[in-house]
């Protein structure tokens, strides 16, 4: 079906690499069997879509890894990764929890029908009338970021008659994560108890009505492929705790937090089962009940931006190739330099010879730009697929420029559902309060 002579094209290694995606000869690309282009023609673009077989595939792949090493995680998925209450549900019903960042997340992931008693309360700045309604519900751990806040909790818990489960989210001064601002362990991020201090504010709070310390956490960033990073925080943890144990203080859990990497363009694939491994062998035969808290590897490779090509415009020096979903559909190539793989849908411009496009969006800044791209000759309402979109997509989208949220669709069972509807323009200032004019 393909020109043998185009095989090598991008386009066709990134499909490749991808299980849920491929080119049938009259459907043009299909995710698990679904065509793209139908999805396109009933609920137009831009428009997300999700393969719950996927997100359900990787998280018994993840399950398995540790398996292998005879490990079993309690699995905290990062909500702030993608929140839509189907993929909550999916990630609920195969068992796992939940790491939330707000009160928001938290409702989400309880209407998903994930309990309180699994998840976990992450994030530098939680507010007093948060910590009262996920305490008073009953939430499963609190990590906690700072002595301040550490009073703050203790403070709360009182007040509701209860023992805050904490762990401590201990700093461990590790430079990682795929770029500067997704680095959160490191001595100069906001994240975080620095270790020295950790010692005497975990005893601290096992003295102190209110708390009721269960743990050490840590989370040194996001989009980490290797496992010698997390190796280097976890060791620097595990000395806490032997110290902690030794003076018989009781540690029972390390969360060992999330920022597994996922290969965006071509690249290779976090090392999951080298990982499982690393963490058996440093944690040993200590007993301990651990955490993982995946968000980006669970989810991105499960989702894509369908999206159709508004024209094409040759300028002096480049030509570009405007798309109709912008930085503020995905917001991640402009925040951080991020670079997303892009294919064509149709059969036959998977068939065609490459030409270097520059894909930008239509949004008013220079910005808004997914970045240089050899793709087939596209001409006006093709439509290509911005892969591994699935986290840290529809979380981060807005609607810069009067832009309506994009539709979202979940293929499961074979079937596309609608998961979110497009949004409606009028939509966009329902919420707004014109007040009378004066006078
Ligand atoms: C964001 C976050 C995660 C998930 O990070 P990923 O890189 O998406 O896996 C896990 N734990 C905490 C505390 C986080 O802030």
């Amino acid at each position: 079906m393909m020109n043998a002579l185009n095989r090598d094209q991008p386009w066709h290694r990134l499909v490749a690499a991808r299980p849920g995606l491929a080119w049938h000869a009259m459907d043009g690309l299909c995710l698990d069997d679904v065509p793209l282009a139908r999805i396109a023609a009933e609920t137009g673009t831009p428009s997300w879509v999700y393969s719950a077989a996927t997100i359900t595939g990787r998280l018994a792949a993840l399950r398995g890894a540790f398996a292998a090493e005879n490990l079993t995680p309690a699995l905290r998925y990062a909500v702030k990764a993608n929140d839509h209450l189907a993929i909550l549900g999916l990630v609920g019903a195969a068992g796992a929890g939940a790491d939330v960042t707000s009160l928001g997340e938290f409702a989400r992931a309880e209407a998903a029908g994930i309990g309180p008693a699994a998840m976990v309360f992450s994030g530098v700045g939680k507010r007093p009338d948060e910590l009262r309604a996920t305490l008073a519900a009953g939430i499963g751990q609190i990590n906690v970021e700072s002595a301040e806040e550490l009073g703050m909790i203790a403070e709360v818990a009182t007040s509701l008659g209860v023992a805050a489960p904490v762990c401590l989210r201990i700093n461990p001064d590790i430079a990682a994560g795929g770029h500067d601002k997704i680095s959160t362990g490191r001595a100069s991020d906001k994240f975080g108890i620095p270790l020295d201090d950790a010692n005497a504010l975990y005893r601290r709070a096992a003295a102190t009505p209110g708390l009721a310390p269960v743990g050490l956490s840590t989370h040194i960033g996001s989009q980490i492929f290797d496992p010698s990073l997390f190796e280097a925080a976890y060791a620097r943890i595990l000395g806490l705790i032997d110290t902690l144990r030794a003076e018989g203080i009781a540690v029972d859990r390390f969360d060992l937090g999330g920022g597994f990497g996922i290969p965006y363009d071509d690249g290779i694939a976090f090392p999951l089962h080298a990982h499982a491994a690393m963490v058996r062998r440093i944690v040993g035969n200590r007993h301990l009940d651990l955490i993982v808290e995946p968000g980006r590897w669970l989810v991105g490779p499960a989702g894509l931006l369908l999206a159709r090509v508004i024209l094409i415009k040759q300028a002096a020096t480049e030509r570009f190739a405007v798309l109709d979903a912008g930085m503020n559909d995905l917001l991640r190539p402009a925040l951080y330099g991020a670079r997303h793989g892009i294919v064509p849908v149709a059969a036959a411009d998977a068939a065609a010879a490459s030409h270097r496009v520059e894909v930008v969006g239509p949004v008013c800044e220079s910005s808004d730009r997914f970045g240089s791209y050899d793709l087939p000759a596209l001409a006006p309402g093709a439509l290509v697929a911005i892969l591994d979109a699935g986290a840290y997509g529809t979380t981060m989208s807005n609607t810069y420029n009067a832009r309506p949220f994009a539709a979202q669709v979940l293929i499961a069972g074979g079937t596309p559902h609608l998961i979110r509807r497009r949004q409606a323009v009028a939509e966009l200032w329902r919420d707004e309060i014109v007040p009378p004019a004066p006078g």
